[in-house]
């Protein structure tokens, strides 16, 4: 499959990325790793007159300490973040879930910008991003902004990010010596998860049970108030009716979640 013509643009700082997306309207897309907007132009669900490639700004890239977070560049690889000596120490949930995105080839092209701005409910980072209690930095015409990752996901496939802006930085808290888990079913090897449950602390959250990342709060709850790791687990999909389609029903996806979801409870060290 081929996707339609487009025009390729290549900016090397911000300003010059957004004037391009400020000229070109609807008819432009940003385009990072290009490992789920190629696939949706070559299958016309997506048919972009212009692309416009962050992946030649400085900017965008690196990953740093700021305070007491740590800052990732919009443009770093998922191999990038799950080789991260700083995330492996600061913030280990961030790094390992990037560590479970997809394959090598994938994870070497794909972004977590993009992964993030894509917002698939199936996806790792989504899920491990609210977990982090990340807050998402934005720039646009009307200057920079931080949307928190609760308030980020509006959707499947939708965000706090228009279409003029781009996500420039994740911005996450250091989490070093807070417990963590996370989880993912799969159906094949390096596959996106049925299910997947990232838990930070006293946040758990579920991903591939909603349109967006779900967080898990009659856990959080029970956890707050003592209750063992089991009985905290089978309130996991409580407010929630996961859709079944061709990998698994809603009955199996709410096994699945409980199950993980008492897993990753473990991992992280409640008992
Ligand atoms: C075979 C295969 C297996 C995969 N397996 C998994 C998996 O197991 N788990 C998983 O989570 N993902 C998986 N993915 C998806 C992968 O993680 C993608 O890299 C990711 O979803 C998109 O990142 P990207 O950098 O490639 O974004 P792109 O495809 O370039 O862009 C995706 C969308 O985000 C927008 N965008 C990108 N960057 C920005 C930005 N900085 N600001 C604003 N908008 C932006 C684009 O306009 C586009 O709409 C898989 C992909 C493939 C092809």
């Amino acid at each position: 499959m081929i996707p339609a013509p487009f025009d390729y643009q290549r900016p090397t700082t911000v300003a010059d990325a957004l004037q391009l997306l400020a000229d070109n309207g609807d008819e432009a897309k940003v385009i990072a790793g290009g490992h789920s907007l190629l696939p949706m132009m070559k299958l016309r669900f997506a048919q972009p007159a212009v692309l416009v490639d962050i992946g030649n700004i400085d900017e965008l890239k690196g990953i740093v300490t700021s305070g007491d977070r740590i800052v990732i560049g919009a443009t770093s690889t998922h191999a990038t973040v799950a080789g991260s000596a700083l995330l492996a120490e600061r913030v280990p949930l961030l790094a390992h879930a990037a560590s479970q995105v997809g394959d090598p080839q994938v994870r070497h092209r794909g972004t977590i910008g993009g992964s993030l701005a894509h917002s698939d409910p199936a996806a790792d980072l989504p899920v491990a991003v609210v977990a982090a209690d990340a807050t998402m930095v934005i720039v646009g015409p009307s200057g920079r902004r931080e949307v928190h990752a609760d308030d980020f996901f509006r959707g499947p496939f939708e965000t706090a990010v228009e279409p003029d802006e781009l996500l420039v930085a994740v911005s996450v808290p250091a989490a070093t010596g807070i417990g963590w888990g996370y989880e993912k079913f799969t159906q094949r090897a390096n596959d996106w998860g049925m299910v997947g449950v990232a838990v930070s602390g006293a946040r758990v959250v579920l991903g591939g049970v909603a349109g967006v990342p779900w967080r898990a709060t009659a856990v959080e709850e029970a956890l707050r108030s003592g209750t063992p790791v089991d009985r905290a687990a089978a309130l996991a999909t409580d407010g929630v009716s996961p859709a079944g389609d061709i990998r698994a029903d809603e009955r199996y996806r709410k096994h699945l979640t409980v199950v993980l979801t008492g897993r990753a409870l473990r991992a992280a060290g409640y008992s």
